[in-house]
C-alpha cells in the first residue's frame, strides 16, 4: 500500500551531498558505471548489500533502459536500505552506452535507491528531473560544470515535483511495455503466466496508482489502454489530434490522454530510419 507522506524536503540537494558525486567516472560500460556509484555509497556506509543492489538495478535496467535522453540516465531500484532515498551521481567525460531512447551516450548517471514504502518519492524526483532537463539553459550548465562543486550547485537546483496528471513525463515507453506484457499474459499458458506477472509487477511498482487505475480500467474495457499517434491521428479512435498536442507528442516519451477516446496517447514507437 502506498504510504501517503508529505514530502519532508523538496530539493534534490536534500538527498545529495558533494561526497556522493564522482566527477570523473572510470567505467566504460553501464554495469561498471553503476557499480562505481554503488561503491561510493558503500564507502560512505549509506548502503550495505552492494551485490544485491547491483543485481536489482541491473534487473531493472534490462527491463527498459533508464537512459532518459539528453545524455542522462537514472538507473534505480526499490530496496529498503533504511533511508528514504539514496542517490549518487557520476559524470563520464567519454560517455557510456546506456541504450538510451535518443541513442545518445550518457555523460551523467544519477543512481537512485528508494524505500519501497514511499513509492511516490522517486516519481517526484523523476518528474522534477525531467522538467529540469527540458530546459536547454540548465542542460548547458549541467554539462559545462567545471568541477564537482559546480556540478553539485547545478544539481541542487532540481526541485522535486508532483507528477502532473494531464501529462506524465518520460514514462511512455514503460507504460507501453506494461501493456505488451499484459497482452502477452492473456495468451500465455498457466505455467508461463507467473513469470510474466512478475515482470508486470516490476513495472507497476514504478508507476503512480492513479495512472494504473486508469490503465486497468481501459485494459478491461477495450483490451488495450495505450494508443500510438501516427500522422497526427490517434490509433485508438482514428480521430485527428489537435495540432498543438500532436506536436508536443511527436518524438517525446511523455504520456498524454486522447481527448476523444480517453486512452493514453504516446508517440509512435516505430523506428525512424
Ligand atoms: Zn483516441
Amino acid at each position: 500500500m502506498e504510504r501517503k507522506v508529505p514530502l519532508k524536503s523538496s530539493y534534490f540537494s536534500d538527498y545529495l551531498k558533494p561526497s556522493q558525486i564522482s566527477f570523473d567516472l572510470k567505467a566504460k560500460d553501464k554495469v561498471a558505471g553503476i557499480e562505481e556509484l554503488l561503491d561510493i555509497l558503500a564507502k560512505q556506509k549509506l548502503i550495505k548489500n552492494k551485490t544485491l543492489l547491483l543485481t536489482r538495478v541491473i534487473d531493472r535496467e534490462r527491463l527498459e533502459s533508464t537512459g532518459i535522453g539528453h545524455g542522462v540516465a537514472v538507473p534505480h531500484a526499490r530496496v529498503n536500505t533504511g533511508g528514504d532515498l539514496i542517490v549518487a551521481v557520476g559524470k563520464s567525460k567519454k560517455g557510456i552506452d546506456f541504450e538510451s531512447i535518443d541513442n545518445k551516450e550518457v555523460h551523467l548517471i544519477i543512481l537512485v535507491i528508494w524505500n519501497p514504502s514511499i513509492p511516490g518519492l522517486f516519481n517526484h524526483l523523476f518528474a522534477g528531473l525531467a522538467k529540469f532537463l527540458r530546459r536547454p539553459g540548465f542542460r548547458h550548465r549541467l554539462f559545462e560544470a567545471k568541477n564537482k562543486t559546480e556540478l553539485y550547485k547545478v544539481l541542487s537546483e532540481i526541485k522535486l515535483e508532483l507528477p502532473q496528471e494531464d501529462k506524465i513525463i518520460n514514462r511512455a515507453s514503460l507504460l507501453k511495455k506494461l501493456q505488451d506484457i499484459e497482452i502477452k499474459k492473456r495468451k500465455a499458458s498457466k505455467e508461463k503466466r507467473k513469470a510474466i506477472q512478475k515482470q508486470a509487477d516490476f513495472i507497476r511498482e514504478e508507476l503512480d496508482q492513479s495512472l494504473l487505475t486508469r490503465f486497468d480500467r481501459l485494459m478491461e474495457r477495450y483490451g488495450f489502454a495505450v494508443a500510438e499517434m501516427d500522422g497526427g491521428v490517434c490509433q485508438g479512435c482514428n480521430i485527428n489530434i489537435a495540432t498543438g498536442m500532436s506536436s508536443a507528442i511527436e518524438g517525446s516519451n511523455d504520456i498524454f490522454v486522447c481527448e476523444n477516446c480517453g486512452k493514453f496517447l504516446i508517440a509512435s514507437r516505430k523506428k525512424k530510419k
